[in-house]
């Protein structure tokens, strides 16, 4: 297992000894003729999901400001079939949300069985900012972890398949992201001065998302540390991570494609016969 993969509860994880910058020798024209073969192993994996029906795909991304978290759900779109794909972002709870449990408005969300959700953010956001601004006390926050654990174990047990990413990037290079959407006139306008803020809690963003990683890490639902800093290693990553996963189904899934093809024929057979 790479060190930048978490599959188990406990594990020690530690954010500044993972390196944001893409490996010796990766080069983006190594990584993009790997993309493009990627992209059109995801298409057809995702296809045979939909028909099939026998599992579903939850995708989470997490990650601080400017960490990509858009930017990789536009460039794994390209590698989709949109049918059957809903993208949900997770923002500041509404009232309604609020006065229910912070599972609930991502409990709605967990795909069915054929498709795939990509959470832009998630409700890990519940023991990341939420921790970070003490929006609730300790004592509720704490028990979070095991309310997830739960519940993606509950999506799992309904046979989704569970995977969690974070983007990791450097100060650096949020500063300089933040700087440059400023200047360019196509990306002002994502410009908020929450970023600035949010980004002088830098290190306790760090703690929350260890712990977070560290407590929520399973088999059934790893967590990968994304080097981030380089949006086309970036997206390699997750997508090498995504066909990964999906491709121990693809011999039952296309089974199960057969048998449904099978059955279909027959009863069109029947109703020729009538
Ligand atoms: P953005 O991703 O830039 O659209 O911003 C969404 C904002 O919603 C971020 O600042 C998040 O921290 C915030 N947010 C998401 N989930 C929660 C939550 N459960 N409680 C409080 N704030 C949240
Ligand atoms: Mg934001």
């Amino acid at each position: 297992m790479p060190d930048n993969v978490f599959t188990k509860k406990g594990a020690r994880v530690r954010l500044d000894d993972i390196s944001a910058e893409p490996p010796d020798g990766m080069t983006q024209a190594k990584a993009e003729k790997r993309l493009e073969k990627l992209g059109e192993e995801l298409f057809d994996l995702q296809d045979a999901m939909w028909g099939a029906k026998l599992h579903a795909l939850l995708v989470v991304l997490q990650g601080r400001d400017a960490a990509g978290k858009d930017g990789t759900i536009k460039h794994l779109s390209g590698g989709l079939n949109l049918r059957g794909v809903q993208v949900i972002s997770f923002g500041v709870p509404t009232v309604e949300e609020r006065q229910h449990d912070f599972l609930w408005r991502v409990h709605r969300h967990a795909p069915r069985h054929g498709e795939l959700a990509l959470f832009n953010r998630s409700h890990y956001e519940d023991v990341l900012v939420v921790r970070v601004h003490d929006l609730v006390p300790k004592k509720l926050w704490k028990e979070r972890y095991d309310h997830i654990r739960g519940f993606e174990q509950l999506l799992t047990e309904h046979h989704t398949i569970v995977l969690k990413y974070f983007l990791h990037i450097t100060k650096k290079e949020q500063k300089k992201r933040l700087l440059e959407r400023e200047a360019q006139p196509q990306t002002a306008w994502k410009v908020n001065p929450d970023d600035w803020e949010e980004r002088e809690y830098w290190d306790d963003y760090t703690d929350a998302y260890e712990d977070a990683i560290s407590k929520t890490a399973a088999a059934h639902a790893p967590w990968t540390v994304v080097p981030a800093n380089a949006k086309w290693y970036r997206n390699l990553v997750v997508l090498e991570s995504i066909v990964d996963a999906l491709k121990p189904h693809r011999d039952a899934w296309l089974m199960r494609l057969k048998e449904i093809g099978k059955e279909a024929k027959a009863a069109v057979r029947g109703l020729r016969a009538r």
